[in-house]
């Protein structure tokens, strides 16, 4: 998907739910977690490994592979990426759950502070700098 079709996306799907399909996920990642008493294994130090372990296994997917191979991933692949971009995900909404943090607000505040810090008229084409 490109950025064109992203934001068409964006537009289609805004003012819909996704508030709510948000919080339904973080609900049911809160429900599959309560109804195997994984609780108490959910702190916030393990939750934030999980995150980096989860990444690792994202990046060992495209470990050597050459930008080019990765331009068009085979479908089993991308299947793979999928998998691990969710698992990514659950974790970090984990760790909203046993931190009360809003992912969405969090984000929203991110964003607008990106938004500060790389303004697009002077990032535009440029990689941003740390
Ligand atoms: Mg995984």
């Amino acid at each position: 998907m490109d950025y064109t079709q992203i934001r068409m996306w964006a537009r289609r799907e805004s003012g819909k739910t996704k508030i709510e399909t948000m919080n339904n996920i973080q609900f049911q990642i809160a429900e599959f977690v309560s109804q195997r008493e994984w609780q108490k294994f959910h702190t916030i130090k393990n939750l934030c490994m999980a995150i980096s372990v989860e990444a690792g296994e994202l990046m060992e997917i495209v470990e050597w592979r050459s930008d080019e191979e990765l331009k068009a991933p085979l479908p089993a692949k991308l299947a793979s990426i999928r998998d691990e971009i969710a698992d990514i995900m659950i974790c970090c909404l984990s760790l909203c759950n046993v931190t009360g943090i809003d992912p969405d607000e969090a984000m929203k505040d991110k964003l607008q502070k990106d938004e500060l810090k790389y303004p697009a008229e002077v990032y535009r084409g440029r990689p941003p700098r740390l």
